[in-house]
């Protein structure tokens, strides 16, 4: 029996042990964290910078999950 639980971001279910569990995706895994520091932008600095938010996003769907862009 594969126990399975929705994608934050879409809410498909979702393996456990998956490769990108929660999420079933890279791309979920991206916007889901995208949004995440888009709200982190908005209570601090104000609008988020769209360009920082793609760059995370391509950063994330590269793995390279440790070399973040600095701001
Ligand atoms: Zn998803």
């Amino acid at each position: 029996m594969t126990r399975t639980a929705p994608c934050p971001s879409c809410r498909k279910p979702v393996a456990k042990g998956h490769e990108t569990f929660p999420f079933c995706c890279q791309r979920c895994r991206a916007v889901d964290l995208g949004s995440w520091l888009g709200e982190a932008y908005r209570v601090s600095e104000g609008p988020p910078p769209a360009e920082l938010e793609e760059a995370v996003i391509q950063q994330l769907l590269e793995g390279n999950e440790d070399e973040w862009p600095s701001a």
